[in-house]
């Protein structure tokens, strides 16, 4: 997505304080991938979105997004992948009524979003949130929960808390100036949940961060999964992504690509056997590429690699059973989100080379992760 450009520098500035504080006790124990709170309701729906916008140097109009229709339940975390210009950042403004589709319909929490009953339900969090960097965390939780109403006692309860939420206690009342890139996507994190929301937009929440302040974020993702909320995100951390998201899209060029289950996209199409006691003779090997298969010889084990349905799968334990040969573990091979990532962009590229409208985008742009 594109940068927030109003956005200041972060993390350079001179007498910066680091806190090495984690997010409160209540959320470190998270356990990644655990269970969503996913339930059967619908909290965005975009159906057959299009939104064109014309190039004003050439004059010709792009599809930035070309008719993508998804759902996210409400609780399910829903990564929203694709490279610079897929078209991630306008599909968000869309769902936050910041433009108008040419045509689809996009909902968020049932109802076209823009309207203030929506707005008060959901939060976005950009890249850079951008304070006002005289005022402490509290202060500037304080000033944003005022605008949302909340009465002065109630405000600075929850202010509290939320600074506390983000590891922030005893930095709260320190100046923004002195705080590194991480202080700030914490406090923009607790910012993002003042209004309590139930659809939260995240826009490369862990982007620059260090390690810490990046694990630190990611256990707080994994923390408002328990809270049954609902995250949309766009990141290019494809390790995070592929550890705190249900399911995942990836956009490519105004399309959806591909989408589906983390757990289902990352196991390979292969199985590895590891066997005791296989002889591999020209008969055993045959038999193998007849299946599909390959071995790797190492003693007297012998590592079978296969095709991971369950035709093939069953093909070669009864071949290993004929052998008399010793069946010691069937392992399915995972692929990593990154493999996914990169084969779906790699299609799409070739796809893209018979002639589209955005044909004029190079190869080495369209790949470029921010
Ligand atoms: P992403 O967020 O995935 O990087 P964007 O949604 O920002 O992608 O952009 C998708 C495409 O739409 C890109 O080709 C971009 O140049 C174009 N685009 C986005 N916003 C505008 C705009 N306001 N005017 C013209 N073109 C735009």
């Amino acid at each position: 997505m594109a940068r927030d450009k109003s956005s200041p520098s972060t993390g350079a500035q001179t007498g910066e304080v680091e806190s090495t504080e984690g997010f409160s006790g209540a959320i470190s124990s998270v356990a990644a991938n655990g269970a969503s709170a996913a339930s059967g309701e619908a909290a965005i729906e975009i159906k057959n979105l299009v939104k064109r916008y014309r190039n004003m140097i050439t004059r010709e109009w792009v599809n930035a997004v070309n008719d993508i229709s998804l759902e996210v339940k409400q609780g399910e975390i829903f990564g929203f992948l694709g490279p610079n210009g897929a078209g991630k950042t306008t599909t968000i403004k869309a769902l936050l009524g910041l433009i108008f589709p040419d045509s689809g319909v996009v909902k968020v929490l049932g109802q076209a979003p823009g309207n203030n009953e929506i707005k008060a339900r959901i939060s976005y969090l950009p890249e850079s949130p951008y304070f006002y960097e005289h005022m402490s965390a509290k202060e500037i939780i304080n000033f944003y929960a005022s605008l949302f109403g909340l009465d002065p006692r109630e405000r600075s309860k929850r202010a509290d808390y939320l600074i506390d939420l983000v590891g922030l206690a005893s930095a709260g009342n320190k100046p923004l100036r002195a705080f590194s890139k991480g202080m700030l996507q914490r406090v923009g994190i607790a910012q993002s949940l003042i209004n309590d929301p139930k659809v939260l937009f995240f826009d490369e929440p862990t982007s620059g961060l260090d390690p810490i302040a990046h694990r630190d974020i990611r256990d707080l993702i994994l923390h408002l999964r328990t809270e049954g909320r609902t995250l949309f995100l766009s990141s290019h951390q494809l390790s995070d992504v592929e550890l705190v998201c249900d399911r995942v899209s990836i956009l490519y060029r105004g399309k959806i690509r591909k989408m589906g289950r983390v757990d289902e996209l990352v196991i390979g199409g292969n199985v590895e056997i590891l066997v005791m006691g296989l002889d591999p003779t020209p008969t055993v090997t045959a038999e193998l590429t007849a299946l599909g298969a390959k071995l790797e010889q190492s003693g007297r084990d012998t590592l079978i690699i296969g095709k991971a349905d369950i035709e093939s799968k069953n093909a070669l334990i009864d071949l290993i059973r004929r052998y008399k040969a010793q069946l010691i573990a069937v392992t399915p091979t995972r692929r990593t989100l990154e493999d996914i990532f990169i084969e779906t962009v790699r299609e799409g590229e070739v796809e893209a080379g018979e002639a589209t409208k955005f044909a004029e985008a190079s190869t080495a742009e369209a790949l470029e992760v921010k």
